[in-house]
Order: C-alpha cells, then structure tokens, then sequence
C-alpha cells in the first residue's frame, strides 16, 4: 500500500513537471517577441527611385563582356582589367568630374574612390566590391559567359553576382545622386581590388595598408558576402536577407611521416602508410567542437523565429530545452554543419614511389575552416591532441584567422538592415559568412564589418555564383542600383536609427 502510494506520487510529479514544461514552451513560443524594425519602402514611384533603363543596362552589359579573370595572383587578365578601368571611366562622367571625388590606383589595377563629405564630422564608411572575376567554362553554359545575354528576365554572365553587379550598382546610385546636384554628406570611400579571388593579397592588402599608414579608421565596412535567400534557410515562411557578421577562417596543415625505407618482403612493424592513415581517420572521424548556440547562429535564430513555422519556432524559441536536439541536427547535414564548428577536410594524400618498396615517407593535406570562436592556434593543438602520435609532424602550408564578430547593435548594421528592408521588404538577420573576401584584410580598419550583398536569390541560382550559368535578375540589378543609393542616403541620417531598432530584440 505505501509502495503504490509513492509510486502515485511520484508519476503525479513527473506530470506536474511535464505539463509546466509544456506550458513554459508554448509560453515562450507565442510570446518571443519580433526582433524585425519595418522602414517605408522603396518605391519606383517614389521621385528618387533610379529605373534600370538602356544606358545603365549597357553599363552592366558592357563590364560583364569585359573577361576581368583571375586564375592566380600572377595569372589575371590584367589588360581585361584595365579595359574594365576605362569602362568605368566612360560610364561615369560625373563622378570622374568632382572635384571632391579622388580616384586612387593600388598595385597597379586596384582602385579606391573617396567621396569627400560636406560634413567632415562624420566619420566616414567604405563600400567593397572587387573587378576580377573567376573563371567559366564556357561549353558547360548555355550562353557565352562573357556575352551578358539578356534572357527570360535576367542578364547572364561571369560576374553578374560575383560581383560586377554591386561595383556597378554603388557607382550608378553615386552618379545619380550627382546629376541631381547632391553632394554627399558624409565622406565615404568605394574599394574595387583586383584580385579578390585569389587571396586580396596585392590589392585589398594595399589599400589596407593605405588606411593604417595614414591612421584613417572606418565607421563600418559593406563587402560581398552573403544575400537575400529565397527558400534556402529551413523552416522560413518568407526570404530572409542574411548579414554576415563574421568570417570563417582558414589553416591548411601538412601531416608526414618518415621511416626508414625497407623492401617489402621484409616489412618491419608499422610503415609510414599506416601511420598517417590512422591520423587521418582519427582527425576525419573526431570533428571539432559543436559550437551551436554560441556563434552567430544564434543571434540569427533571433532575428527570424518569429518568421518560422509553427514547428521550427516552437524548437527555436525553446533552446533552453531543444538546444542539444538541434545542434545534432545541424551537425548532420554539410551546410548546417559548417556553420557551427571548424571544418576538417582532406584533401590530399601521397606516399611510395614503387610497388614493391616500403615509402619512407607520407604526407597528407587537411583543409579547416576556422570557427570564429577558435583560432589556428586552437586548431594545431586540437588536431595533435587527436591523433596523439609523435611520429605524425605537421606544417602549416597557410593560414589566415576567422574574423571578429561584428556587433549587431552599430549604426553601420542598422543602416544595412534599415537599407536591406526598404528594397526587399523581408526579415533581416546576421548570420555567419562560411566563404571569405577581401575584408578579412580590412579587420584592423574598422568592427562593423558586414558582407552582404542585394543578390535575391534561391538555392538554384546561388549556385551560379562560381558555377555554371551565373545570372542576376533584370529586375534585381535595378533593386542593387537602389539598394546602394538608399545605403548613401541613410548613412547620412542614422542618428535616429537606433529606437526603431531598440523594441524587439530578446536572447534566446
Ligand atoms: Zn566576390
């Protein structure tokens, strides 16, 4: 009788505590508040929309012709891209004009524009784009890459998304802006390095460098980076423009084993072949840290829950409970795995010059992608700490450190944000950016770094970029060319920014 009446008691609790979290889940689900602030919307019949007509169309149609590729540092269409110097020249006859906008040439092909402000209080901002391009093959397009065929509503081209398109865009919303007599209030600067696809290493270093060595510091930085993604983050009822607040970084290590050589009909113990394949399958199966809740991701779980399906924003909302559940999640699929935790890839492996000889030696490459919460440094230890064998050396082929995270409550991403919603009208969220550009060279100008650019696209046409069949919508370069303009515009007033953006947001 006693045992029955504890039994009793105890389910009675277990229900008790079931229904209180039950009733904490719906709670927190119906009551997360909406982190989005709403702005008035860019409208074509608005007295200052900029209408993509012929001339500007022939602008953008012309820079894609020019075949600005980059295959190396070394290796670059470098008369492509003195071509594409001139082209920019001829198409914006105001700006090439002002006496308060100075054109400045880096390592001979990287161009840096600054836009001196009628207000030198302000302190001024700098736009990112690049001119290069990477290569296309053309036998796998259905049109010329280098043609900009216009087509079912779009332009196709090498460069259309990456990224002629918003190097032309910031300069048809300047040249606008020009011919209707205003000049900018705040200074700002316009960086177009020629080398972005292969490391940034000559032009964007340079103009880093010009800015340190003169101790200029930046407001905030816009570079290419992530977009406004149609149907590709799960559970989203609606598009969601993606800021990227940071960068991965990047460590390529060379992994060798040495041992005497022998023949192999005498194989004595372990050979450098087995050693290093032990590592490499020790290092392929023990990935690095799960980082999900702690890195930006969170902070985009934020911004859009409210925009989610009833399923994925009863399991956002609720990571207190649902966090493990969902970081499992995202460790299995590529896409979500590479957002929280350093990536491990091999890449390549070679050892033993003859079939019936024992390789003194083996060497293996492995790719990371560094999590912005740990360093190179971090990634050396863990990775020996793996494969715990002394005999396995490494080198580190090249490196580069994942980028700080840029704040969220700056008046550089509010602007952005502000910029982004007025276009496009949909939730804006940071997010973390797992390629990287040329301003991993720009973290010591400025902490609000952010990379976006105003490319509307779905997961078929983001694989244009780099890829086959690159295209922009028509209707999208237009929406880019505006998109920069009000980017110029709220630059120049965002002192009353931050209440709009003060309302809603909660942690998680
Ligand atoms: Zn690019």
């Amino acid at each position: 009788m006693k045992t029955r009446k504890i039994l009793s008691l105890i389910l009675k609790s277990l229900l008790l505590i079931l229904g209180v979290i039950i009733v904490a889940v719906i709670i927190r689900t119906v009551t997360f508040p909406d982190a989005q602030p709403y702005f008035e919307k860019c409208k074509v019949s608005d007295s200052d929309f900029i209408p993509l007509n012929d001339v500007r169309l022939q602008h953008f149609r012309t820079a894609i012709q020019i075949p600005t590729v980059c295959t190396s540092i070394d290796n670059c269409n470098f008369t492509a891209i003195l071509q594409l110097h001139d082209h920019i020249q001829e198409s914006f006859p105001l700006i090439h004009s002002s006496n308060f906008i100075q054109r400045i040439l880096f390592a001979n092909y990287t161009l840096l524009y600054r836009v001196e402000g009628t207000n030198s209080t302000l302190p001024p901002y700098m736009l990112v784009s690049h001119l290069d391009v990477v290569p296309a093959k053309a036998a796998e397009w259905q049109v010329d890459p280098f043609s900009a065929t216009v087509k079912e509503g779009y332009i196709f081209g090498r460069g259309t998304l990456d990224v002629k398109q918003t190097l032309f865009g910031m300069m048809e919303a300047l040249e606008f802006r020009l011919a209707k007599g205003q000049r900018p209030i705040r200074t700002f600067y316009m960086a177009m390095g020629h080398d972005e696809e292969v490391s940034g290493l000559r032009g964007a270093k340079a103009v880093a460098n010009y800015f340190s060595s003169r101790g200029i510091t930046l407001d905030f930085i816009s570079d290419e980076g992530m977009v406004v993604a149609d149907g590709i983050l799960p559970g989203m009822q609606t598009p969601v423009a993606l800021i990227g607040i940071a960068e991965k970084g990047m460590a390529t290590f060379e992994f060798s084993v040495s041992v005497t050589p022998g023949h192999a009909s005498m194989p004595a113990g372990e050979t450098s072949i087995g050693i290093l394949s032990k590592a490499m399958v020790s290092l392929e199966q023990n990935p690095h840290e799960n980082f999900f809740g702690k890195g930006p991701e969170r902070l985009l779980l934020e911004y859009v829950v409210n925009k989610m399906t009833l399923p994925h924003r009863v399991l956002m909302a609720n990571l207190w409970l649902f966090g493990p559940l969902i970081a499992r999640a995202f460790a299995l699929k590529p896409n979500t795995n590479a957002i929280i935790r350093t990536t491990t890839a091999l890449t390549m492996f070679n050892a033993g010059v003859k079939w019936n000889v024992i390789s003194s030696t083996a060497k293996a490459v492995v790719n990371h992608r560094i999590h912005p919460l740990q360093s190179v440094a971090d990634v050396l230890k863990i990775d020996k700490k793996i494969i715990q064998d002394d005999r396995v050396k490494v080198k580190i082929l090249s490196a580069y450190e994942p980028s700080p995270i840029s704040p969220t409550d700056s008046d550089g991403y509010r602007i952005l944000h502000q910029s982004i919603y007025q276009i496009f009208e949909v939730p804006v969220a940071p997010a973390l950016f797992i390629a990287s550009s040329d301003s991993k060279h720009f973290v010591k100008l400025s902490k609000n770094i952010y990379r976006f650019a105003p490319s509307f696209l779905n997961s078929a046409e983001l694989k244009g970029i780099h890829g086959n069949n690159e295209k922009i919508k028509i209707k999208n370069y237009e929406q880019t060319i505006n998109f920069y303009y009000h980017l110029m515009i709220n630059a120049e007033k965002s002192a009353n920014l931050k209440s709009a953006f003060d309302k809603g947001h909660q942690d998680l």
